[in-house]
């Protein structure tokens, strides 16, 4: 019964914020600072983004640009296929309250209103739920974030933590299907810090789209994509997954050396027993590392997927590879090459990413060691 199946999720979905050629320059009586240099980034439905980037390289400014709070100086921004900045400013302002939900930085709640009355402030503007309805709804919100007992407090009359998870309650509260979090977590402790992202984490499995600047990086080892904003321009994603350990500087130098690759599927991109001359980071499809014997006794021994990298071995020891890399079966696969000297380079410029490859060569070594034994007793027929 074909027809009665659900939608596959590896469906391509479409890009629910879409931010082009984004450029924002502030002007005082200082002068003038470009903040954004021209960014190019979108976000799909369901995706669970963390923003990270040093203190000052324009998270919070970016984040402005979408929620349609602040005006670029340039570019455009698109969300549901919408140009946010062809609007009025009473529609945008509307659009906002029934399509975001937003965490500020500095939190701003309303200082005269209990944190329950804070929470509900949304549901009143777009006019959400029945008003006898309203506060059941926020009062499940202020439990979920841990703060039923203080429901009645004016801000003020709790912790800075407790007002910041007042402020995460407000911005769930119209069931907005895009939440934007400024430092979400900057003054929680890490019990509550955790509490809030498995939140977050259960709402974009029900498929909002939920963007987060943090500034810290353990924290995107729990959302599904990271983006890294330095000094106003965008960083390869790809660089920031496969090699954390990298300075921000050194990512973006690092963006500019690296060239893409593609490959069709099953396509060889590195033979065995020739020289690897180049280091490459996976950004999209996966592949697989293959034991060649006689004639068809190939041996797959292993697969690597996005964000992952191979040819550092060859690299870092010399010689041949002891093993061909093909294009996975299933897609096609994009890569990013960085040339031997480039690689070399890098381990001198971040030793913290060259210990870290090191381990991973050592690791490689051993499962190879072990396909390596199993092929041999293949071979002779034993177990
Ligand atoms: P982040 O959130 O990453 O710490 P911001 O986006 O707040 O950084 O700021 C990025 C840069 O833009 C900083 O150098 C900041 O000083 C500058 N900036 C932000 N807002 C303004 C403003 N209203 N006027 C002038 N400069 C600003
Ligand atoms: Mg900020």
């Amino acid at each position: 019964m074909e027809h009665t199946q659900p939608k596959l999720a590896s469906v391509e979905k479409q890009n629910l914020i879409e931010i082009q050629q984004l450029v924002k320059t502030f002007s005082n009586a200082a002068g003038e600072f470009t903040a954004l240099r021209g960014i190019d980034l979108s976000f799909q439905e369901g995706e669970f983004v963390a923003v990270i980037g040093k203190s000052g390289s324009g998270k919070s400014t970016l984040l402005n640009m979408f929620t349609g709070i602040d005006h670029p100086t340039s570019g455009k921004v698109l969300v549901g296929g919408v140009d946010i900045y062809a609007m009025s400013e009473s529609k945008r302002s509307l659009w906002r309250g029934r399509n975001l939900g937003i965490v500020f930085q500095f939190f701003q709640l309303l200082p005269m209103l209990n944190l329950l009355e804070n929470v509900m402030l949304p549901m009143d503007y777009v006019g959400m739920y029945e008003v006898n309805e309203r506060p059941k709804r926020a009062m499940e919100l202020l439990r979920m974030v841990g703060l039923e007992e203080q429901a009645q407090k004016l801000p003020r009359a709790v912790s800075t933590g407790q007002q910041q998870s007042a402020a995460i309650a407000r911005a769930l509260s119209t069931d907005a299907p895009i939440i934007v979090a400024d430092e979400p977590t900057g003054n929680l402790d890490s019990r509550s810090a955790s509490h809030i992202i498995d939140l977050f984490t259960e709402l974009s499995d029900r498929g909002k789209t939920i963007v987060m600047v943090t500034h810290d990086p353990s924290m995107t080892k729990r959302t599904s994509r990271t983006v890294v904003i330095s000094d106003g321009v965008i960083v390869n994603e790809t660089i920031a997954q496969a090699l954390p350990l990298l300075s921000q500087s050194l990512m973006k130098e690092l963006s500019a050396k690296v060239e893409k690759l593609h490959f069709q599927p099953g396509e060889t991109i590195i033979r065995s027993n020739e020289s690897v001359e180049k280091f490459f980071m996976i950004a999209k499809g996966d592949v697989d590392v293959v034991l060649h014997g006689r004639g068809k006794d190939d041996l797959v021994i292993s697969q690597l997927g996005m964000n992952d990298f191979f040819g550092e071995m060859e690299l870092l020891r010399g010689g041949k590879s002891i093993a061909s890399v093909r294009a996975g079966s299933e897609r096609p696969v994009e890569l990013l090459a960085l040339p031997r000297e480039d690689f070399n380079w890098l381990m001198q410029e971040s030793p913290l990413t060259e210990k870290a490859i090191g381990d991973i060569v050592q690791k490689r070594l051993g499962e190879k060691k072990q396909a390596d034994r199993r092929k041999r007793n293949r071979l002779f027929g034993r177990k």
